[in-house]
């Protein structure tokens, strides 16, 4: 399946060929956050002075948005400190020293690994979605949620369709999954290609199985050919999209099953799930398939280093490392450090703190130096229209900016601010250099907040 460009959006350089994921070796300390994702906070299950093993539990909530941590290193926990996330807010974290014997807390159930597809096939889809919520997986996005969350079936629908005035609840039938980067060159997914097929086949049939799909689609970057790439996508029967990497947003979830599927996602607060689709990344299915196939938790993330560092290159990190390391394993930033953004240059989050933790929903960084770093103006917008025809959703991102800078939010609601989906691409082709994302993030926090007069 070929698919045509996005028809606004922005045109960006092509990415630089991924290269496979590079091992990087475990680190002193790993810092564990008991909250990766969207949701809750877990409760500290160790001590500090405690030996922990390998894949130990070491945080855990009976909330149901919530994610089980475990160790990613064998050694003693040291402390609890707080750590900064990407959205700037504390969480408790639990300290490891590495004793460098990586030795596992047990031996894995062997009766409990499922190595192929048809295995997943015979198991009860809510056994399943135990397995990853006892694994603790996290879908790899900024303020992802657990993936047993993303992946359970709604109680009711986040937005309904309407029918002639009946609401429409639709099954899921359709499953995504994708390995073309939103935010290159930030590119953990395009990198994973062709390894671990076996791994990413039971990922995708259990995701299959969990979801009630029945057709699945292999999202491809268009030109990345290689071999491998070809001989997966030969191993399976599933259907193939090829996607443009240089058509931006095309990426975002719900701008790509809208291009795959026809189906549109109910805006502001639909989800891919209320037209029928589930969209997992790459990284998640493989994720998925490295727990069922070894029936052990994951203690490591690929992540992509990107940017003005010596060597870009995508590293297999436990999780827990400091970004500062995986940075210096990249050859190191540049001299006059300028910003470190979690998540990719348009809709990553800048952080302060470069000994924050890899986690399990980051996917990488991008490093610019202090020269590059664009300085917003105060600068009243000029009308000249370029942000009303980058937008992808159609907004007018010149008018919702000017009604959030003056805190008329209101106004801003009921000219569509929700539907923002905060890809940047208004701020981007601004000439004024005015901070419109900064302007439209204010003003939906403002609305969800409630603090319209
Ligand atoms: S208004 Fe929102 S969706 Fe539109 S270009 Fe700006 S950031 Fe993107
Ligand atoms: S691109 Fe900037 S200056 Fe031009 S209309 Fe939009 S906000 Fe105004």
């Amino acid at each position: 399946m070929k698919l045509a460009n996005l028809l606004k959006g922005i045109r960006l350089p092509r990415p630089p060929a991924a290269s496979p994921p590079v091992d990087l070796a475990a680190p002193e300390r790993v810092y564990l956050p008991l909250r990766q994702h969207r949701g809750a906070v877990a409760e500290a299950k160790v001590e500090p002075g405690e030996q922990v093993a390998l894949g130990q539990v070491v945080g855990a909530s009976e909330e149901f948005e919530s994610a089980t941590v475990q160790a990613t290193v064998s050694g003693v926990v040291e402390a609890m400190v707080d750590t900064v996330d990407p959205a700037g807010q504390k969480v408790p974290s639990v300290v490891i020293k590495n004793d460098g014997a990586d030795t596992w807390a047990d031996e894995p159930a062997q009766d409990g690994a499922l190595t192929e597809p048809a295995g997943v096939q015979g198991t009860r889809p809510s056994r399943l979605l135990r397995r990853l919520r006892d694994a603790g997986l996290v879908r790899a996005q900024v303020e992802g949620r657990p993936l047993h969350v993303d992946l359970s079936p709604p109680m009711a629908p986040q937005s309904y369709l309407y029918m002639t005035g009946i609401p429409v609840v639709r099954p899921v039938d359709t499953l995504i999954v994708s390995a073309v980067d939103p935010d290159p060159p930030v590119c953990p997914n395009q990198s994973c290609l062709g390894q671990s097929t076996e791994e990413l086949a039971v990922g995708i049939a259990a995701l299959a199985r969990i979801s009630g799909a029945k057709r699945v689609i292999l999202a491809l970057p268009s030109g990345v050919e290689t071999a491998a790439i070809k001989t997966m996508a030969g191993q399976f029967e599933w259907e193939t999209a090829s996607v443009s990497q240089t058509s931006y947003p095309f990426a975002t979830d719900n701008l790509l099953v809208n291009a795959l599927t026809g189906r549109e996602v109910p805006t502001p607060y639909g989800e891919p799930k209320d037209v029928g689709v589930v969209l997992q990344p790459l990284i998640s299915a493989m994720d998925v398939g490295r727990v069922l196939t070894s029936a052990r938790p994951v203690i490591d993330r690929v992540f992509s280093v990107a940017g003005e560092v010596k060597n870009p290159q995508t590293f297999r990190v436990r999780l827990g490392t400091p970004i500062s390391e995986v940075i210096a394993a990249a050859g190191g930033g540049p001299s006059r450090p300028g910003k470190i953004v979690v998540g990719g240059p348009m809709m990553g989050l800048a952080i302060f703190d470069p000994e924050a933790p890899v986690t399990r929903a980051t996917e990488g960084v991008f490093v610019q130096s202090a020269g590059n770093v664009v300085s917003y103006a105060d600068h009243p917008c000029i009308h000249c229209g370029r942000c009303v025809a980058a937008c992808p959703v159609n907004l007018i991102p010149s008018e919702l900016g000017k009604l959030c800078e003056f805190r008329m939010y209101e106004e801003a609601a009921e000219m569509d601010l929700m539907n923002c989906i905060e890809c940047g691409c208004c701020a981007y082709v601004c000439p004024a250099k005015r901070p419109m994302v900064h302007f439209l993030r204010h003003g939906k926090t403002e609305v969800l907040a409630g603090r319209m007069e």
